[in-house]
């Protein structure tokens, strides 16, 4: 274990084209709840809208945004972890170095660096509107939104605004899917932090960044389907590990 530690922590300090890829396990270690397992029950008190109820009815548009809010209210007392940082020092350093994350509550955001950081499942800070695409801050469209009025986009009138975020039931944003493959080609070490990478499309970037080339490694507490791929894999919380590596 201890030259699995050692080989990580090197490739940190000093290489790059490094691709990273996230999952929930990057931000339970900050205090948010999983969704999968969920202990205090945060989930089910705020659960997610599927997107066809979005579409169908005002009720299920009031409460998908009401769930927004609630993670945003989370959010408050919640701070990127070491581990966070760890990736952000890494995306600063060089140019082609890449996080892909499932992630939506933002710990990971990092203004200046925004093009390098894909968010598959889109970001509780942005909202959308879904016919003419008009962009709008969360906070600020909710602070002025009338409960009575539906989220009608103010823009064009026509289209409900949705929290950028990706439901069940709604397709990925296929400009976000080319960008992550395009830094799942490129890289040479594709590192996995805290996904259980049983959901598609996450488990096919492993194989595409395996199938040119890159070393894999594969940080998360439980073994993954994907671990055969790997040339490092360290079952652990995230926390542990960057004890180890910093
Ligand atoms: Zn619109």
């Amino acid at each position: 274990m201890d030259t699995y530690f050692k080989a990580l922590k090197q490739i940190l300090e000093e290489k790059d084209e490094i691709t990273f890829l996230s999952g929930a396990g990057l931000s339970t270690s900050a205090g948010l709840p999983d969704f999968r397992s969920d202990e205090n029950g945060f989930w089910k008190s705020n659960s997610p809208v599927h997107f066809r109820d979005f579409l169908s009815s005002k009720e299920y548009r009031m409460k998908s945004w009401q769930n927004n809010i609630a993670i945003h209210k989370k959010l408050e007392n919640i701070k990127p972890t070491k581990m966070h940082n760890l990736v952000n020092r890494v995306i600063y350093r060089g140019t082609s170095n890449f996080h892909i994350t499932q992630n939506i509550d933002g710990l990971h955001r990092d203004k200046a660096k925004e093009k390098n950081i894909i968010e598959l499942h889109g970001s509780i800070f942005k909202a959308k509107c879904l016919h003419c695409e008009a962009e709008y801050d969360t906070l600020e469209y909710f602070d002025n939104l009338e409960l009575d009025t539906d989220c009608l986009c103010s823009k064009c009138r026509e289209g409900f605004v949705k929290v950028s975020t990706i439901s069940f039931g709604q397709a990925l944003v296929s400009k976000t899917l080319q960008k992550a493959e395009k830094a799942s080609i490129n890289c040479q070490f594709f590192i996995v932090l805290g996904s259980s990478l049983k959901v598609s499309p996450a488990n096919n970037f492993v194989r595409i960044a395996k199938n040119n080339g890159a070393k894999i490694i594969i940080l998360n507490k439980d073994p993954t389907p994907m671990d055969d791929y790997a040339d490092i894999v360290i079952n652990d919380c995230l926390e542990n590990i960057y004890e180890q590596i910093k």
